[in-house]
Order: C-alpha cells, then sequence, then structure tokens
C-alpha cells in the first residue's frame, strides 16, 4: 500500500479538478488521478471541457464570428475590408495553443495548491481505496478518507453513423477540421450540434442538420426555440425536424452519403463530412470494483443523494457521470459542495439556478423554469419580455436580434425564470442568475438601477414589462 490521504479525486475535468484544488485550500491533503496522457506521458489535466469541449468549441465559434462580421457585418458601419480569407489551419492551431495554456494552468494551480496529480487509470476498490494503473501498466492502490468519482462523459456513438476516419466525426474530431468542407451534415440539433454547425457555416459550408425530434430545442422555452429556428434559418442552417439519421455510407474515401427518414419517407444526403452529436453518456467503464459499494442508477449514471453522496459512505460523484445537466459549471460547482462537505463545512448547490448558454450567434440563455414547465406544473404566473431592437447599445452595436423575458409567479411576484436571445446573452444571463439565487423578484429587479446605455437594460425593461410599465416600448397589457 502506498501514500494515504484525505482525498483522492478520480478525473481531472472541470468538476475533478475543482473539487480537488477546493479541498486542498481547505487544508485536506489531496490527490488526483488523471488517465489521459500527452505524448510524453504526463497526465493531460481540464477533462472534456478544456481539451475537446467548452473551450476548443468557443475558440472556433469566436474566431468564425470575427470573421463572418469581416466579411459581412462591417459594411453598415461604413468599413470596407476588401477581400476577407481564412486560414483554418491557422484557426485550430490558435484553438489549440488556448487548450494548451489552459490546461498547465491546471497543472500549475495543482503544484500552487498542493495537490497530487497521480497519472494513470483510477478504480475504486472496497473500503475507499483507489487502484492507479500508470499508462506503462504499473498499479498502485491508495488509501483516501474521501473518494470524489468525476469521471466524467463520453459522446454517444449511433450504430447508423459509425465514425469514419476524417470523415465521419464525434465532438472531438469536429473541433480539428482543417480543411472548410462544401458540405457539412450533423446529427443533433442540440448544444453541440447548433454550435458547431454555425462555425462551419459562417465560413460558408453548406450545412444540413437532422434531428430526430419533431420539435426544436425542447427543453427551451419555446419563445426562445422559435426565434432561434427563425434566425438560423435566416444564417442558412439547414435544420430538418423529424429527421432521423438512419444509416451511411463512405463513397470512394470521400464523401458520405446519409440516409435518413423523416415524415415524407426515406431519404439522402451527400455531404464532406458528417459531425455525430446525438448526445453525451456518462464514463464509468473501468471505474468502480464489484465490491466498490457504488451503485449506477437505471440510465447508466453513477447513483448519488442531492449532495453528490453515493451509496458507499465517504464516496461522492460529480459532474457529467452523475444526473442533472451535462455543464462544466454545475459540475465545477458540486467540486465545491463536496469538498466542503468533506472538510466539514455546509456545502451549498441550487439546481434550481443553473444556466444553460447555446454559443450561437445570437446566443440562447436562460435559467429556471420555462412557460411550458410553468404551465404543465399549473404555476400562476406573469411575463414581462423585451426586444433587443428597443435598446440604443444593441442598435449602436448593430446586433438587436432577440429578447430577454422574465417569468415570474404571480401571487408572490418571486422571479421563476429568465429566457434571452441576444448577442451578449451568455454574459448577461450572469444577472439573471445572480437575482434568481438572491430569490428577486420581478420589483427587485424593476427597483434596481441598470447602467445606460448597455444591453443589460433590456433585462431592466423586461422586469418592468412583467408588470406591464416597460418604458421603452407600448406595453401590451398595463395594470
Ligand atoms: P470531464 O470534463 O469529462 O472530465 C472527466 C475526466 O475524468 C477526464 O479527463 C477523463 O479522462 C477522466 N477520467 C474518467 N475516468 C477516469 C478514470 N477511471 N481514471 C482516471 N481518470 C478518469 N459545458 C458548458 O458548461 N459550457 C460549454 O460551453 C460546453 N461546451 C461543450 C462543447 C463540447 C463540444 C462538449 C463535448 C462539451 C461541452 N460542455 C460544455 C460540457 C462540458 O464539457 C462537461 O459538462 C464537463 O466537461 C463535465 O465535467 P466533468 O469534470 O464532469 O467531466
Ligand atoms: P444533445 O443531447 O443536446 O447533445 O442533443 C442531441 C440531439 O440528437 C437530440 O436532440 C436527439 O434527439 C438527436 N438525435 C439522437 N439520435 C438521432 C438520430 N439517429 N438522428 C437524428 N437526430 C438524433
Amino acid at each position: 500500500m502506498s501514500d494515504k490521504f484525505d482525498v483522492i479525486v478520480i478525473g481531472a475535468g472541470p468538476g475533478g479538478y475543482v473539487a480537488a484544488i477546493r479541498a486542498a485550500q481547505l487544508g485536506l491533503k489531496t490527490a488526483c488521478v488523471e488517465k489521459w496522457v500527452d505524448n510524453k506521458g504526463s497526465a493531460v489535466l481540464g477533462g472534456t471541457c478544456l481539451n475537446v469541449g467548452c473551450i476548443p468549441s468557443k475558440a472556433l465559434l469566436e474566431t468564425t464570428y470575427k470573421y463572418h462580421e469581416a466579411k459581412a457585418g462591417l459594411n453598415v458601419h461604413g468599413i470596407s475590408t476588401g477581400d476577407v480569407t481564412m486560414n483554418v489551419e491557422q484557426m485550430v492551431a490558435r484553438k489549440d495553443k488556448i487548450v494548451g495554456n489552459l490546461t498547465a494552468g491546471i497543472g500549475g494551480l495543482f503544484k500552487a495548491n498542493g495537490v497530487t496529480v497521480l497519472q494513470g487509470m483510477g478504480k475504486l476498490l472496497a473500503g475507499k481505496q483507489v487502484e492507479v494503473t500508470a499508462a506503462d501498466g504499473t498499479a498502485t492502490v491508495y488509501a483516501a478518507d474521501n473518494v470524489v468519482l468525476a469521471s466524467g462523459s463520453v459522446p454517444v456513438n449511433i450504430p447508423p453513423a459509425p465514425l469514419a476516419d476524417n470523415l465521419i466525426l464525434d465532438n472531438a474530431g469536429a473541433l480539428d477540421i482543417t480543411e472548410t468542407p462544401k458540405r457539412l451534415g450533423v446529427i443533433g440539433a442540440g448544444v453541440i450540434g447548433l454550435e458547431m454547425g454555425s462555425v462551419w457555416a459562417r465560413l460558408g459550408t453548406e450545412v444540413t442538420v437532422l434531428e430526430a425530434m419533431d420539435e426544436f430545442l425542447a427543453a427551451a422555452d419555446k419563445d426562445v426555440a422559435k426565434e432561434a429556428a427563425k434566425l438560423f434559418k435566416k444564417q442558412k442552417l439547414d435544420i430538418k425536424l423529424g429527421a432521423r439519421c438512419t444509416g451511411t455510407e463512405i463513397i470512394d474515401g470521400k464523401e458520405v452519403l446519409v440516409k435518413y427518414t423523416d415524415s415524407e419517407g426515406e431519404k439522402e444526403l451527400v455531404v464532406d463530412k458528417l459531425i455525430v452529436a446525438v448526445g453525451r453518456k456518462p464514463q464509468t467503464n473501468g471505474l468502480l470494483a464489484a465490491d466498490s459499494g457504488v451503485k449506477l442508477d437505471e440510465r447508466g449514471f453513477i447513483f448519488v443523494d442531492d449532495h453528490c453522496r453515493t451509496e458507499a459512505p465517504g464516496v461522492y460523484a460529480i459532474g457529467d457521470s452523475v444526473r442533472g445537466p451535462m455543464l462544466a459549471h454545475k459540475a465545477s460547482e458540486e467540486g465545491i459542495m463536496v469538498a466542503d462537505m468533506i472538510a466539514g463545512k455546509h456545502g451549498h448547490m441550487n439546481y434550481d439556478v443553473i444556466p444553460n448558454i447555446i454559443y450561437t450567434h445570437p446566443e440562447l440563455a436562460w435559467v429556471g423554469k420555462t412557460e411550458q414547465e410553468l404551465k404543465a406544473e399549473g404555476v400562476k404566473y406573469k411575463a414581462g419580455k423585451f426586444p433587443f431592437a428597443a435598446t440604443g447599445r444593441a442598435m449602436a452595436a448593430n446586433d438587436t436580434d432577440g429578447f430577454v423575458k422574465v417569468l415570474a409567479d404571480e401571487e408572490t411576484d418571486r422571479i421563476v425564470g429568465i429566457h434571452m436571445v441576444g448577442g451578449q446573452a451568455s454574459e448577461l444571463i450572469g444577472q439573471a442568475v445572480i437575482a434568481m439565487e438572491f430569490c428577486a423578484s420581478a420589483e427587485d429587479l424593476q427597483m434596481t438601477i441598470f447602467a445606460h446605455p448597455t444591453v443589460s437594460e433590456a433585462l431592466h425593461e423586461a422586469a418592468l414589462a412583467v408588470d406591464g410599465h416597460a418604458i421603452h416600448m407600448a406595453n401590451r397589457k398595463k395594470r
């Protein structure tokens, strides 16, 4: 038996690395196990999010939005740019550099906080022991008073579209395309599908997205989904609903024939690349010994209670490998809660106030309940909506698409949901999250001073509109 730790965290994604840093800050002797290795055999830190998820996708989205603006969005300001060209290899290299800086940064933070990195595949044994099998096959068993499982998730593969080198790609492969394809197919109109579709549509690729469900963005508020569908259509993202992929064939090693069915029957589509973005599933292969005491739920997630405790005392699980939205900030906050609990503190996690964002342009962002959820639950609510087109700052930026909608309980006035579509919605939603975390009423937001001129004023006006008192638009119904 080797070293003993107060806490061993398995997985160094945004759930695991945050849990490890917090635990070390609280004075606990902490190790973090990570199986991912680079070509030098060192542990790759940061998980899906930093390496093949949130960060690289946003790097590509930022570059391609700048290209799109330079090409088509500056004339209105009187700026002519001449020929605008795109070097896709440089875009990908820039993305890789950002990833490299950030992942190296986690190593630095571990060092600064005294977290021990254990490179290897972690397996939870009975009695809070963790076996770590390094890349060279050497296995070492460590003991811990507490174990945090943060093994994250992997892409779902579907039998009709098995990955094929450089032609049929999952979300990781999709981030490394180095030449603009003429035609791109995307299976799945979820967050990843829409973000990746946007990247390439902005570079002039003909993008077709096949979505099996009849409803677009079923989890979003209907107003958001409707506005987004309208705007994406304008951006020439061809989103086919009720279209289920049933098979694929590689033609001459260079094109993909995609077969799908929709309400009219069987159809085909030929593309140069196909991205499979049909969701992610928890990663638990090889993680748990049969007698570890930790159970999985019926969907394969590690079973935990509201405080991320598994069935085995002293063993916690967080992030994408447990129930709840597969989001980096949800994973990180669970990591902090669990580390706090281990250190004897209270630990806090408000599952009702987790922001959701889709980083298209405009961005889609929301927190709390949708109108359809409130209706289904029989909650009586008031709604106030305000368009960015009526704010001076959005006009100045020539970025007027979208709106903010505030939903408040009719009896108590407490805000129960905020939904938005807008150029800066990912930043603006933070204000909504803070308001809801502090249990604000619509009146609280109405009485708050918002700086002028800012796009945030749309949030103020939407809160005022809840009671028919928006200033800069004609209110539908006055009270
Ligand atoms: P992960 O990040 O998956 O990390 C788990 C780590 O554990 C991995 O490094 C893995 O190698 C390691 N591991 C697993 N098993 C073992 C084992 N047995 N032993 C040792 N190590 C192990 N979320 C957002 O909030 N915002 C976004 O903009 C966003 N964009 C995304 C874009 C894409 C393309 C993708 C794919 C995902 C995106 N996500 C986004 C989701 C986000 O990446 C995940 O929610 C987040 O990474 C989950 O964190 P985690 O720590 O639970 O797991
Ligand atoms: P998300 O889970 O947000 O990444 O979204 C994945 C999307 O892929 C969901 O909207 C699914 O309905 C969709 N999907 C899953 N399987 C298929 C399929 N065979 N063909 C088309 N869409 C699919």
